[in-house]
């Protein structure tokens, strides 16, 4: 991989995003108050758009009118989250993760029950 000071190519910034959405699907409350769910709606909305891979943007934008976000909660928007990280492995030609709420917890919230996360 690149050096650390370089800037991030697309698997990086890729990385990164997911990271930071799943995690933020992570910690979103079980019952979200009507502004938590329009900020979280904004801030998916504005990923075609803003996202600085223009045609992963794309992609998503169409990913996103066929299979609109569900942010009625952290069970709904983890999984839609990860419906469409799997679309994106699909496409690469990389393993779906799989959706269950309980592999999401483990990878980004919980950590293993090994703890070796801990
Ligand atoms: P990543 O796919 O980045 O995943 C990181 C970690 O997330 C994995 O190690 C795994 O533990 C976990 N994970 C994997 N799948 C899931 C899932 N479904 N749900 C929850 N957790 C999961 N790259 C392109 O080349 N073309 C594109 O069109 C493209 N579109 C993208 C669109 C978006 C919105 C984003 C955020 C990224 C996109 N990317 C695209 C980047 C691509 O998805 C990967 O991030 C990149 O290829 C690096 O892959 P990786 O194998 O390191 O793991």
């Amino acid at each position: 991989s690149r050096p650390a000071h370089c800037p991030p190519d697309v698997e990086q910034l890729g990385r990164s995003t997911w990271t930071f959405l799943h995690t933020t699907a992570a910690y979103y409350p079980t019952r979200p108050t009507p502004l938590q769910r329009a900020n979280m709606l904004n801030l998916l909305h504005s990923l075609p758009t803003l996202y600085p891979c223009g045609h992963c943007g794309e992609h998503l934008g169409k990913e996103m009118k066929t299979n609109p976000p569900d942010v009625s909660g952290r069970e709904g928007l983890g999984r839609w989250l990860c419906e469409r990280h799997d679309e994106v492995n699909v496409r690469l030609g990389k393993e779906r993760f799989g959706c269950g709420e309980e592999r999401l917890r483990e990878r980004w919230r919980d950590g293993p029950g090994d703890g070796s996360c801990d």
